[in-house]
């Protein structure tokens, strides 16, 4: 199967190149920028005040630069970042080991929070609430309960999915921020660094050309900034011009909006086998072969925000704008 370079996977070499790439201050970070400016300003009153700053709950679709924001507010707050994921915290002790671990003011960093589980939240609540672990030590009728202090620690969630959270956890967080996807010019300024930071020269029209075709997502504008780059080193003279920007892109099979072949897929899919919907969400994941969850998570949030699906109660539906986009009639039900 053909590589998706729009995937929300990140392999060991991605992660490599992302932390090559990966904003340190806010200063440095595109975008954004109703997020920027309520952080800058709960950073700066922690800091006066001398405290760990609140807890803060990032969503949003993948890409759209989670993790590097909550580097970025450890930076800001000059203190250390631990980063772990929901999936890799098994048991309880696991957590314990970490929280007990940190320096007062650390940031502990949960990625897929929404996938930790019920029994490791409840050894969260007290730690993000009154900074201490209740820990049982013993079996049978000699356990008892013992209560361990904690330096006071920043928690930093990140999710896809803020409406997985149960209640509890969510209203433990005193910040909660929402990533958007970005716009054209704020994703060409983020093709122009990055592209400066690894020494590839590309002017503005051939920035803004990968910028449109991103999806609004700064990963995906990284990852196809580097595979044009590669394109125009072995076809050309290194340089980035449009003409080796747009060949590139079309190589790799991005359309103009950014779709690829699994986007085209789904939609084509819908259309050909279920006349355009409504179709329930499993129904689609069985028929192009993907978890119910990745569409949901990665591929529909796009094309829902661009208008070319639409959730019903019924189920999701292609529209108008997609068929024109696919040159196909489309007849009113
Ligand atoms: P998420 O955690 O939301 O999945 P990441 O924080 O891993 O996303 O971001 C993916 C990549 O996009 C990173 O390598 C980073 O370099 C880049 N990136 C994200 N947001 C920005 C931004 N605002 N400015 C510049 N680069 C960004």
């Amino acid at each position: 199967m053909q590589e998706r370079v729009i995937s929300s996977g990140v392999s060991e070499f991605d992660e490599r190149f992302e932390q090559s790439l990966r904003p340190q201050y806010l200063s440095q970070y595109i975008g954004q920028d109703k997020v920027k400016n309520n952080l800058d300003i709960f950073v700066k009153a922690a800091k006066m005040r001398e405290e760990s700053l609140d807890h803060v709950l990032l969503y949003g679709p993948p890409g759209l630069g989670k993790t590097t924001l909550a580097a970025v507010i450890a930076n800001e707050m000059n203190v250390n970042i631990r980063m772990t994921s929901g999936p890799a915290i098994e048991r309880p002790g696991d957590l314990a080991a970490i929280v007990s671990s940190l320096e007062p003011g650390d940031v502990l960093f949960i990625d897929e929070i929404h996938r930790l589980n019920r029994s490791i939240e409840e050894v969260l609540y007290p730690a993000m609430e009154d900074f201490c672990l209740d820990i049982v030590v013993g079996k049978g009728p000699s356990a008892r309960s013992v209560r361990l202090d904690l330096p006071p620690f920043t928690l930093i969630g990140a999710t896809t999915r803020a409406g997985a959270l149960s209640a509890p956890l969510r209203d433990r967080f005193g910040v909660l921020l929402r990533l958007d996807y970005y716009d054209n010019q704020a994703l060409t300024e983020i093709v122009s660094r990055s592209a400066t930071l690894f020494d590839a020269e590309i002017d503005h029209p051939s920035a803004g050309e990968i910028a449109s075709r991103s999806r609004g997502t700064p990963r995906i504008a990284n990852r196809l900034l580097k595979r044009v780059r590669d394109f125009a080193q072995v076809r050309g003279n290194g340089t980035i011009s449009l003409e080796t920007a747009q060949e590139a892109l079309e190589l790799l099979q991005v359309d103009a909006l950014g779709l690829d072949h699994i986007d085209h897929k789904l939609i084509l899919g819908m259309i050909d086998r279920f006349r355009g919907g409504p179709v329930g969400l499993d129904t689609i994941a069985a028929s192009i072969g993907e978890e119910s969850t990745t569409i949901e998570d990665v591929y529909e949030p796009y094309l829902l925000q661009i208008g070319f699906l639409q959730r019903t109660p019924r189920g999701r539906v292609v529209t108008k704008l997609a068929y024109d986009h696919f040159n196909l009639p489309y007849f009113e039900e």
